[in-house]
């Protein structure tokens, strides 16, 4: 079956009981059993719950993996793959990522001795460098958070199996309707269902597919152990969600490259950076590994008093942390996103004061045009 079918039947099929079409919200935390360790198959909700299972089931399907583990959120499935690892061990990151993630790596891992290094995301060969006898795990963003910057997922995934390491990448910014990292060879693939998955900024929520079933016991055994797992509430609003994924990807690529191509144009704005224009430098590199270009756009202004009146201006782009939803956010990376990230590293990465990041979202292109026509004006007006 293909992703659109898949999005609206795997895991999902009719309750047995009642024919309701839609999963029940199993609202629960224990369940009869019926003697001594016998049991339908859920004995405790942080162990296992059945709208949890939908969604793990619809999350697997979608990546094209074999499992699916959902999680309270992104950042708890990223610590949910760091659990696999122990003091002594080390981690190759790409250098341009969510703040979050380098957080978790810096400021958590780091003390139960798990080491992350940094790789040039440009540069397959920093990745080949950086590897090391006790590396266990090479972690990538593509498109990364929030340079957009993209990397070469089949050949980096040849450097990791030849070294014999894991290889994870959060596939947030693209969701699996644009990318499938599995098929490109990752290992691991890591969401913040948060973004496109859910898509409406309601929930917050995180997903992590594999294809090896020794993997997937691993990650059980600590999903329970550790217990950072989603309500059923929460699977429930992902999973309506996810069923429209594919809609809303195609309007989110199609309204984000209308906009970006008018930025562009504007001379208010000194940098566009979307994977879709040609000016991208791995734009050739998008057309192949992405079945579109999402709805991230970067961008960076002239000065940074010109951040404060243009986003202040703007009527439809909410500022405000996240992306992905079905409205439009402006986000200022420097004190929201990657607020976490010293102004020296965030300034060595390019992303400078000046920097936005907009998540397109899916209201008439003409009328986010306009919007940010009317806010651009204003600038040192
Ligand atoms: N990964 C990426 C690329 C993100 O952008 C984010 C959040 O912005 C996360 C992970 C963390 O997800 P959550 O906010 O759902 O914990």
């Amino acid at each position: 079956m293909r992703f659109e079918t898949r999005a609206i039947h795997d895991g999902q099929q009719p309750d047995l009981q009642t024919g309701a079409v839609i999963v029940p919200v199993y609202q629960t935390s224990t369940y009869q059993q019926d003697g001594l360790g016998v049991h339908k198959g859920y004995e405790y909700s942080r162990t296992g719950n059945p709208t949890r299972t939908a969604l793990e089931t619809a999350m697997a399907s979608l990546e094209e993996g074999r499992f699916g583990l959902a999680y309270a959120s992104g950042v708890a499935a990223s610590a949910a793959v760091l659990t696999l690892f122990q003091s002594g061990d080390h981690v190759v990151v790409g250098d341009d990522l969510y703040g979050g993630s380098y957080r978790l790596f810096e400021k958590v891992f780091r003390k139960f001795g798990i080491e992350a290094s940094y790789a040039n995301i440009d540069d397959l060969g920093s990745f080949r460098k950086q590897i090391r006898k006790n590396t266990r795990l090479v972690w990538v963003e593509s498109p990364t958070n929030p340079l957009l910057k993209l990397i070469d997922l089949k050949a980096l995934s040849a450097i990791t199996k030849n070294a014999g390491v894991l290889l994870a990448v959060d596939n947030t910014f693209a969701s699996p309707y644009l990318q499938k990292p599995l098929s490109l060879g990752a290992d691991i693939v890591v969401h913040s269902t948060t973004k496109y998955i859910a898509g409406h900024s309601d929930v917050i929520g995180g997903a992590v597919v594999v294809n090896d079933e020794e993997l997937y016991q691993q990650l059980k055994f600590y999903q329970n152990a550790t217990g950072a797992t989603p309500g059923p509430w929460d699977c429930w609003l992902t999973i309506r969600g996810l069923r429209t994924l594919s809609l809303r990807m195609r309007e989110h690529g199609e309204n984000a490259l209308f906009i970006a191509r008018f930025l562009e144009g504007h001379p208010r704005v000194k940098k566009v950076i979307y994977p879709g224009l040609a000016s991208h430098p791995q734009h050739d590199l998008a057309r192949a590994q992405m079945n579109g270009f999402g709805g991230m756009i970067s961008i960076e202004l002239h000065d940074v008093a010109a951040v404060e009146s243009f986003t202040k201006a703007l009527k439809l782009f909410f500022l405000g942390e996240s992306l992905g939803g079905v409205e439009s956010l402006i986000t200022y990376p420097a004190n929201m996103s990657h607020g976490s990230v010293a102004r020296e590293e965030r300034y060595r990465r390019g992303i400078t004061d000046e920097f936005l990041r907009i998540s397109v979202g899916i209201e008439h292109k003409e009328d986010l045009k306009q919007d940010l026509e009317n806010a651009l004006a204003v600038i040192g007006a």
